[in-house]
């Protein structure tokens, strides 16, 4: 099963994606954190990324496209992956279609995860993970059972991103309206898209994802 995830920044698609892929036996393809291990890596990728992230912005179609060709022709994508944060701009959605069309590949479903931008800043402020595995949490709405011990593996350490704060979601924000949300009709017009609200709580979001992916599965 292969699909995407999109919304804006703070929707839900990453906390999501991490249940789905053990449901469905599929994999996450977030490009952010794609794009944050080039940064920690300090590759020539990363060091063109970095500035870009932290303002904001989006890091260029090139980089990206060639970066997500490479990623779901890899073997592990076998059963299916979920695109989390990829395609953000019209040029990739339509260069997704030509390498799924080359690879003879198909999506399955592309799902909106409806976000008012109001509880966005406050979902972004708040968020945080796990430094070790990478569990997501929240400082509000996804607490650890046992606060400072990640639920998963039981790692004190946490960490926060560098563009997860209040002045930047702003400049994130822009450029979802402006640049990501022309490809909704994108794939309104190839008869993919649908919608979940976004702005219930989080097993609830996952409920109404599963009522939509065991419908396209079966
Ligand atoms: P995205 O990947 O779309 O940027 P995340 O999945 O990282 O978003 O979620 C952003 C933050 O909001 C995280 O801290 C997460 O714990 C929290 N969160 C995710 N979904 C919900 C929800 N439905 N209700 C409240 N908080 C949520
Ligand atoms: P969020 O879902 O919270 O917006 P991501 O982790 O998906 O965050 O992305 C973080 C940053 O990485 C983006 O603000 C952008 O700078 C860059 N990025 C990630 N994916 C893409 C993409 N497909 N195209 C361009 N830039 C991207
Ligand atoms: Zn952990």
């Amino acid at each position: 099963m292969n699909l995407i995830l999109l919304g804006p920044p703070g929707a839900g698609k990453g906390t999501q994606a991490k249940r789905l892929q053990d449901r469905y036996g599929v994999v996450q393809i977030s490009t952010g954190d794609m794009l944050r291990a080039e940064v920690a890596a300090g590759s020539e990728v990363g060091r063109e990324a970095k500035a870009v992230m932290e303002a904001g912005k989006l890091v260029s179609d090139d980089i990206l496209i060639r970066m997500l060709a490479a990623r779901i022709t890899r073997p592990d994508c076998a059963r299916g992956f979920i695109l989390d944060g990829f395609p953000r701009t019209v040029p990739q959605a339509e260069a997704l279609d030509r390498v799924l069309a080359e690879t003879a590949l198909k999506l399955d479903a592309v799902i909106e995860l409806a976000v008012d931008d109001a509880a966005l800043v406050e979902r972004i402020a708040g968020r945080y993970t796990c430094a070790k595995c990478g569990a997501g949490y929240h400082d509000s709405f996804q607490k650890p059972q046992v606060e400072g011990v990640c639920d998963s593996c039981g790692s004190p350490d946490f960490s926060r991103r560098a563009d997860d704060n209040r002045e930047t979601v702003v400049a994130r924000l822009e450029a979802y309206h402006r640049q990501t949300a022309p490809i909704l009709p994108h794939y309104a017009a190839q008869g993919k898209l649908q919608a979940v609200d976004g702005m219930a709580d989080i097993d609830d979001v996952t409920r109404q994802l599963i009522v939509i992916l065991d419908g396209v599965a079966a």
